[in-house]
């Protein structure tokens, strides 16, 4: 049997060293699913070939499987390595010193930001926060550890929404701007096709010996039509 590697960028399992329980899969073969796919997939995969390409099951959230490990129809890949991306996007990890440095790199994004709601839904954030909190959104240097912990998960929350924010910002500008792009392209094939029927307009003016006042007077004409 052939050395199977996932079609994920920066996933790393082969069928020869993938962990016990990993499995491969085939891309679906339906033009719905396939839509679905490449929505999640067109950054994160150099090459996706639907016949041959195959995506480990890494990548396939736990509620995609049936009882006997087999993916369910509807399975859509969502957890992808940090570094996937395949273009531009690609993270730059620095060196991965510590063992959580190492785990956190082995998990994707995803995985990642579940876990962390997981955690924050289970720790309840003190009632009386506020009362803790210097007006230079420092805590008081009396404060219980939990408020410095859940002032900082607050800090931490708000500049992910910001993030967010700015993410969705930068896909609208890129978008207006292929839009325009869009709109030059048509204009040019406008001008183009108005220049060739002038031109073959001409050409037949030629053919029939008209002379140069009569073929002066029937441009004008096309012209200011
Ligand atoms: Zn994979």
């Amino acid at each position: 049997m052939s050395n199977t590697h996932c079609a994920v960028t920066n996933c790393k399992t082969t069928s020869y060293n993938k962990l016990p329980g990993v499995s491969f899969h085939s891309c679906p073969s339906s033009k719905e699913m396939r839509s679905k796919w490449l929505q999640c997939l067109k950054n994160k995969c150099s090459i996706l070939d639907w016949s041959k390409s195959k995506i480990c099951s890494v990548h396939f959230e736990k509620k995609y499987f049936d009882a006997q490990r087999k993916l369910k129809e509807n399975a859509v890949p969502s957890i992808f390595p940090i570094g996937a991306n395949v273009r531009g996007s690609k993270i730059d990890l620095p060196v991965q010193k510590t063992k959580v440095d190492r785990l956190l790199n082995r998990v994707g994004q995803a995985e990642i930001s579940a876990d962390i709601k997981n955690t924050l839904t289970k720790m309840r954030v003190p009632t009386n926060l506020d009362m803790f909190v210097a007006d230079d959104l420092k805590c008081k240097p009396d404060s219980p550890m939990e408020a410095h912990l859940w002032l900082l998960i607050k800090k931490q929350d708000y500049l992910n929404k910001i993030l967010a924010t700015q993410l969705i910002q930068n896909k609208k500008q890129v978008e207006i701007l292929h839009k325009n792009l869009d709109d030059i392209r048509n204009h040019k094939n406008d001008t183009e096709q108005n220049i060739s029927t002038l031109k073959y307009i001409v050409k037949c003016l030629q053919e029939k010996h008209a002379t140069l006042e009569e073929q002066i007077e029937i441009l004008s004409a096309v012209e200011s039509r």
